[in-house]
């Protein structure tokens, strides 16, 4: 089935890139420039910082990054509800001056402090209180509140060992402490991207809960609104995942994205630059930026 696949050229593939990772200004624990420099230390080549629907850690990264020589990409990850999910979307090589990604993202933010005092009042009936001031620690440098935050605070009590434990037991649809939020429309997210002249990839596609036809109705919905890759390499997909995900780009003729989801050196499955390379019958996102 390989043998009429164009091949890319293997000198952009090689690269070591890591296009996806968060920051303290939303759910990460390390300072921009402390990201920057953890990535550069580990020998990657390329960055790109992806912080939940926000920009503000990108002038400290772009700068720490310059003074290393590191090759640095501003990006963002965008919360996005379709069809009564939650789909994550990067918005790569992004131009992070433009006002109407600007005020989108802001507006997308704008939601984070009401859901988080509902799920407090959530965890509080099922016997755990003030996890709002509890989450709030762990969000001290963001101006963001994430549920990652509230699961930081759920070990810290011990009502799970580890994060991954608070999500099984808590914050997810179905346990206590999920509360439904309606994030930035899909069109509207992929039109802040577009203008901002930068590339839409849909994050982590292994996570989310689709039948056949939900997933082609928004991969159809994605391209037509003008997305262009997909992460393809990234900690959350096993082996049979990059399989499927990179059939399906070659389906849609998506190109590939290849990024960490790093977090924190303690917690996160994958470091910075730790991923394989993207396989060479797929397009890498950065084929055409000039790196
Ligand atoms: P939010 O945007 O506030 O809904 O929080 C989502 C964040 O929680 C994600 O960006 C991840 O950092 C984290 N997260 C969600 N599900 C899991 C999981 N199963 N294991 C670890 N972290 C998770
Ligand atoms: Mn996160
Ligand atoms: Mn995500
Ligand atoms: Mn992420």
């Amino acid at each position: 089935m390989l043998h009429n696949m164009k091949k890319f050229p293997s000198d952009a593939r090689n690269i070591n890139i890591d296009l996806h990772c968060h920051s303290n200004v939303s759910d990460g624990t390390l300072t921009p420039v402390a990201l920057v420099e953890r990535a550069h230390a580990r020998g990657v080549a390329w960055l790109s910082l992806t912080d939940h629907d926000e920009i503000s850690g990108l002038p400290a990264a772009a700068a720490r990054a310059a003074d290393l020589g590191l090759g640095f990409i501003h990006g963002v990850e965008i919360s996005v509800s379709w069809a009564g999910q939650t789909v994550h979307i990067l918005g790569l090589h992004i131009d992070p001056t433009h006002a109407d990604l600007r005020a989108g993202l802001e507006r997308t933010r704008s939601g984070r402090e009401q859901r988080a005092r509902e799920i407090s009042e959530e965890l509080t009936k099922v016997g755990i209180p003030d996890a709002y001031a509890g989450a709030v620690k762990y969000a001290d440098h963001a101006s963001t509140i994430s549920r990652l935050h509230f699961a930081r605070y759920l070990v810290e009590l011990g009502v799970a060992d580890n994060i991954s434990q608070v999500f099984q037991r808590y914050l997810v649809r179905g346990r206590p402490g999920f509360v439904p939020h309606r994030w930035a429309r899909l069109e509207d997210a992929l039109r802040w991207i577009r203008d901002a002249r930068g590339m839409a990839v849909v994050a982590h596609p292994g996570r989310y809960v689709f039948d056949e036809l939900k997933r082609r109705a928004f991969f159809e919905a994605f391209i037509s609104a003008g997305g262009e890759g997909i992460e393809i390499m990234t900690s959350a997909h096993t082996p049979d995942e990059v399989q499927t995900y990179l059939k399906l780009a070659r389906h849609y003729g998506l190109k590939g994205s290849r990024g960490s989801d790093f977090h924190d050196p303690n917690e996160s499955p994958m470091d910075l630059g730790e991923l394989p390379p993207l396989p060479s019958f797929i397009e890498p996102v950065w084929a055409q930026w000039g790196l």
